[in-house]
């Protein structure tokens, strides 16, 4: 559920007409609607309080997939942790109030630096994927006189049925301690004195659509952790990782309930405390990418829409073949005959487009469209190329909006550059 809908045939960003902001702040932009990101929090929370008894659920909101300030202090005030990838982002989550002791630290490849200023915010839990970063930061750890709880991110070598893009549980992906190293990696932490293995940790993909591919990966964990107490080593926490789904285009994914239940009946004997990485589920559906139409080009086969966001703004059509439904600001008629064009951007590359063979009503110079469920794995990966400035981020809350990242100047873009001292004068 969320909170863009028509409203007397125009389209609604909860009680603004989303015509007034990309009259005001310009298009493209990015909307999003705060009570979608308040409420997709709270089914997720309540459906692990009602139905997870086996122990204490933390929700860490993967940062990744909307970054922006604004959103993060959101679910900080709702009493969210954070699941950061990288310095800058361990850096934006205490940023938004988000405190040390609710933060767990994952990726593959966490330098000193950044496992140092993750010891120094006192941050729950290193998720660590391979034994040299098990060592290093047992190193680090031993160089500050500390001792940092880790997480071992096991591989379970599970299909989680997805785009292979975004898979990252079976063996090929480069993510996770192979299932077959998984002992014995544990039993080498369990033997060093700047870690502590607390955890086992695991992310097989995003974007799951079927609870089968996490209840086979979860009871792959059970049994490790049944074996690691048979050694002696103690856990007493899991980290499930995110990937739940959302719909796009009609896909019914699982509810929140049915997903917890799932959980409460794989690994519920253990009696673990754990820890959920959601990201899309919270923010996917919560956002939207306004769009001007500035020309309709007719072809031999079909029409090409070319409008003013590109690649560079919302990349996942490009990257991974993903399906955002496009619609206009004022409603169409259902009787409205509807004609299959390309929606593309004004980027120099073939694969700059929005939405392929779409059927759209007629559409004209002006028009405006929304890119919906765009709030997740869309802003933050806009980059600059063809030298067009960042997207702006808008954020609503009622009937009233905010910007939450102005749009970049052209000024500010090209002052990014620095000439070197023999092209500065003459
Ligand atoms: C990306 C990622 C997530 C979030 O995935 P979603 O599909 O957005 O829920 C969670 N944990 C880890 C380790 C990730 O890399």
């Amino acid at each position: 559920m969320n909170h863009f809908e028509y409203r007397r045939n125009l389209l609604h960003a909860e009680d603004i007409p989303v015509s007034r902001i990309a009259k005001e702040v310009g298009t493209p932009v990015y909307v999003y609607a705060e009570a979608t990101l308040r409420r997709h929090y709270e089914v997720f929370s309540k459906a692990f309080a009602s139905h997870y008894t086996a122990g204490r659920a933390s929700i860490c909101y993967a940062m990744k997939a909307n970054s922006n300030q604004a959103v993060i202090a959101t679910f900080a005030r709702l009493g969210a942790g954070a699941d950061v990838v990288s310095e800058g982002e361990l850096r934006r989550a205490l940023a938004a109030g988000i405190p040390g002791e609710r933060i767990v630290f994952s990726g593959v490849g966490k330098t000193r630096r950044e496992m140092a200023a993750a010891l120094d915010a006192g941050i729950a839990q290193f998720n660590i994927e391979s034994l040299p970063e098990l060592e290093q930061l047992n190193e680090v750890a031993l160089a500050m006189g500390r001792r940092a709880r880790i997480s071992l991110r096991v591989n379970p070598d599970v299909d989680a049925r997805t785009h292979a893009k975004i898979a990252t549980g079976k063996k090929e992906n480069k993510f996770g301690i192979a299932w077959s190293h998984s002992l014995d990696a544990y039993r080498r932490a369990a033997a060093m004195e700047g870690v502590e293995p607390v955890s086992v940790d695991l992310h097989i993909g995003s974007q799951l659509t079927d609870l089968e591919p996490f209840r086979l990966a979860f009871t792959k964990i059970g049994g490790l952790i049944e074996t690691l107490r048979d050694e002696g080593i103690d856990i007493r926490h899991v980290d499930l990782g995110g990937g739940l789904g959302i719909p796009y285009a009609g896909e019914e994914p699982p509810h929140p309930d049915d997903y917890a239940r799932m959980i409460q009946q794989t690994l519920g004997h253990l009696g673990c405390d754990i820890t959920l990485e959601p990201g899309r589920l919270l923010v996917g559906n919560a956002g939207i990418l306004l769009t001007t139409v500035i020309y309709v080009k007719e072809g031999e086969d079909k029409d090409f829409v070319i409008v003013d966001a590109a690649m560079n703004d919302l990349i996942r059509p490009t990257l991974y073949e993903a399906h955002h439904e496009i619609v206009p600001l004022w409603r169409a008629e259902d009787t409205a005959p509807r004609r299959p064009v390309d929606i593309v951007g004004p980027v120099c590359e073939t694969g700059d487009y929005l939405a392929v063979n779409r059927p759209m009503p007629k559409l004209s110079a002006g028009d405006i469209l929304a890119v919906c469920s765009a709030g997740a794995y869309g802003a933050v990966l806009s980059s600059t190329y063809n030298s067009r400035p960042l997207v702006p981020e808008v954020m609503v809350r009622g009937g009233h909006y905010a910007v939450i990242r102005p749009r970049q100047s052209i000024e500010d873009l090209i002052a990014m550059d620095v000439l070197p001292p023999w092209l500065k004068s003459g």
